[in-house]
């Protein structure tokens, strides 16, 4: 899709951060661009309108803007992954490595019923290992995980591949 390609080129490759070998490729122009920003938001729209979504799952920090335009626009609701010790209340919470060290996510115990028919989202797919451990956090739930979502895929990492029996939806491939 031509949006997808307006968005890709508004994601900046920025080599040596955080740490020298890795190139970070950094959104904030394609927020900053109303169009690129729109596009993301209505290539979403178009695909998840009528498909009985309940909830958009949104990992954060940079999975919660696009999440959060995209629950509003399907008028269904907004449910947040979050890293260690910023839920309140009881949590599932799952450890895994990353490019720069280990992390921890989390989800509030009561967030998802069995009536929840859910996407997961995040701003970018790189070796998937932040989305691998969102999807082991949901499946503590009684919800349903129709696929994971993505405004942009970095493809040569092979992430997609990593994803357990779950589809992954991307319109913007970073080379
Ligand atoms: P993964 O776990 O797939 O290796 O990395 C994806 C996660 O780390 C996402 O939450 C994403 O926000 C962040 N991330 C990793 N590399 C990049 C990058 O180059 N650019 C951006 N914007 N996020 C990245």
């Amino acid at each position: 899709d031509m949006r997808g390609n307006y968005i890709a080129r508004r994601i900046m490759p920025v080599v040596d951060f955080p740490k020298p070998g890795i190139t970070f490729r950094d959104i904030t122009p394609a927020l900053q661009d109303p169009r690129a920003l729109r596009n993301s938001i209505d290539l979403f729209a178009e695909r998840y309108d009528n498909m009985g979504l309940t909830q958009v799952v949104a990992i954060e920090a940079r999975g919660f803007i696009f999440s959060a335009a995209l629950a509003d626009r399907l008028g269904i609701g907004l449910t947040l992954i979050r890293k260690a010790g910023k839920l309140p209340r009881e949590v599932y919470s799952t450890s895994y490595t990353l490019e720069y060290g280990d992390d921890i996510l989390e989800l509030h115990k009561d967030s998802l019923k069995a009536r929840d028919k859910v996407i997961i989202m995040d701003d970018m797919l790189a070796t998937g290992g932040t989305m691998t451990a969102a999807v082991e956090l949901v499946r503590n739930s009684p919800a349903t995980i129709v696929e994971t979502a993505f405004v942009c895929e970095l493809l040569h990492l092979g992430g997609r591949k990593e994803m357990d029996r779950i589809g992954v939806n991307s319109y913007a491939i970073c080379a």
